[in-house]
């Protein structure tokens, strides 16, 4: 097999030499994976727009509140407290996402991600709509922009900002929380300015980026995209063209002459380009796998198995592929580095998840009143404490503070209102004897917090300050 040629790694298919835009006409695609990806977008975009407003457990089903530094995760609040929890979780979904892309490549840009799926099953569409296909959009661009190019071009640009004007407020209320902003779209703006103007300002940069930068972002600021190379082998599957089924490509008058003549070599790809046409990145799958424009979002697939029935040729020219699969013939397999990632998937997932069920109901801290100190009373020590509270589930608790051990603590019940702060003074008495005759002593003292149903909730630790003698 001829060395491929690696020329078109060193520029951006959507730039030209000098650095100016070419502009992507994408053709629309049709077949089974358009198909799938549609359904699947239609309950990606649904989910997505209706998760701030599902409640579980009366909480948001998904919800990231950096005002109230407090994230709502199916249902379960975590605050800065759980800070460990949330590293925990995000390495495990870094991991995760490292272990997909050495199997599938970059498989989740192409069908989960959000910018591919707002761009292309809703900002496109409208476009073909309103401009029609890509090569009518291509012939379009030469006209001048007067007339019914205009008044579509205006439509277009009003129909983006009010649906990215739509996708802010969805945005603020993965912020905010569902109840929140269908509170902050029944008033008028002036109720609240810097909110109105911040979601405006995102508006306005969903707008621009859907309307001109678009492919641009996956390209060029995607960090994912970047990093993919870190990832992928030669057992990764992706989104490729088989070029030892498909070289030489021939078409139009040599196509004949090599299909009359059985000794000339022909490839099954006619070199029609509908694989290029198709591709939203701009980009020749059949240059080489991976690419990183490609996003996997598998309309040259579709194109070219259209291409492929036409002809009566088999399907997947184009399809998911490794490089071992093209080159060596072999099937999928799994190679030891998958397997050692999958296993620290599961060791991080299984301790994350353990540590976020066995993680406490509140989160407390008891601390010696600044500026006391420790006095008799009887035959008693006496020092006083500020306790806070902090109920990180969704009901309100009647907390009793007792002591562990030797001792005992003045303190009514007090309530702590369900994910909220609650403050509470108390004293806590030791029996002078306890304490020895050292100046400004220490003694670890633990402190157990007692529901209205005699569970203790949390044990606290604090210490006891010794007389100053
Ligand atoms: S090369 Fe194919 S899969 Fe990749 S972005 Fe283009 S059309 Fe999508
Ligand atoms: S669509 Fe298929 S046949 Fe047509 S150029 Fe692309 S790879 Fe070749």
């Amino acid at each position: 097999m001829s060395e491929p040629n690696n020329d078109f790694r060193d520029c951006a298919a959507t730039a030209t030499k000098d650095g100016k835009r070419l502009w992507v006409f994408a053709r629309q695609s049709k077949g089974f994976y358009t198909h799938a990806r549609r359904w699947l977008s239609f309950f990606q975009i649904s989910f997505l727009i209706v998760a701030p407003f599902v409640k579980i457990n009366g909480e948001p089903m998904l919800m990231f509140n950096i005002f109230e530094r407090r994230v709502s995760f199916l249902g379960c609040c975590f605050w800065p407290q759980d800070l460990h929890l949330f590293a925990l979780a995000m390495i495990t979904g870094l991991v995760a996402i490292a272990l997909l892309t050495m199997v599938w490549g970059r498989v989740f840009c192409g069908w989960a991600c959000p910018q591919t799926i707002f761009l292309e099953m809703m900002f496109r569409r409208i476009e073909w709509f309103l401009e029609g296909d890509g090569p009518e959009q291509r012939k379009q661009a030469k006209l001048p922009m007067r007339g019914q190019r205009l008044l579509r071009r205006m439509t277009k640009l009003v129909l983006f900002f009010t649906l990215s004007f739509l996708l802010s407020n969805v945005f603020l209320g993965y912020v905010v929380g569902g109840d929140k902003l269908l509170a902050l779209m029944v008033h008028s703006p002036a109720h609240d300015w810097p909110l109105f103007w911040t979601v405006f300002a995102f508006s306005g940069v969903f707008f621009c980026h859907f309307t001109f930068f678009r492919e641009q972002l996956c390209a060029f600021l995607c960090p994912y995209a970047r990093l993919q190379s870190v990832f992928i082998d030669k057992a990764t599957v992706g989104v490729a063209y088989d070029e030892v089924r498909g070289e030489p490509r021939l078409r139009g008058a040599a196509r004949k002459a090599a299909e009359a003549d059985p000794a000339k070599p022909k490839g099954d790809c006619v070199d029609c380009g509908l694989c290029v046409q198709v591709c939203p990145a701009g980009i020749d799958i059949r240059n080489g796998f991976p690419q990183l424009e490609c996003v996997n979002c598998t309309a040259c697939m579709d194109a070219c198995d259209g291409v492929m029935k036409s002809i009566g040729k088999p399907l997947a020219l184009i399809g998911y592929k490794s490089r071992e699969m093209i080159e060596e013939r072999r099937g999928f397999h799994i190679t030891p580095r998958v397997i050692f990632y999958s296993v620290a998937v599961v060791i991080l997932g299984c301790v994350t998840l353990l540590l976020a069920i066995t993680r406490c109901d509140t989160e407390s801290t008891l601390l010696r009143m600044r500026g006391s100190t420790c006095i008799f009373r009887g035959d008693e020590a006496l020092n006083v404490y500020e306790m806070r509270v902090l109920t990180k589930r969704g009901r309100d608790l009647m907390l009793t503070p007792a002591i562990k051990g030797l001792g005992r603590v003045e303190c009514a019940p007090f309530p702590v209102k369900a994910r909220q702060e609650a403050k509470s003074t108390l004293l806590i008495a030791l029996p002078k004897a306890a304490c020895s005759h050292d100046r400004g002593e220490r003694i670890n003292l633990k402190v157990t917090l007692t529901d209205a149903d005699g569970r203790i909730v949390e044990t606290v630790s604090t210490r006891f300050l010794g007389p100053e003698k």
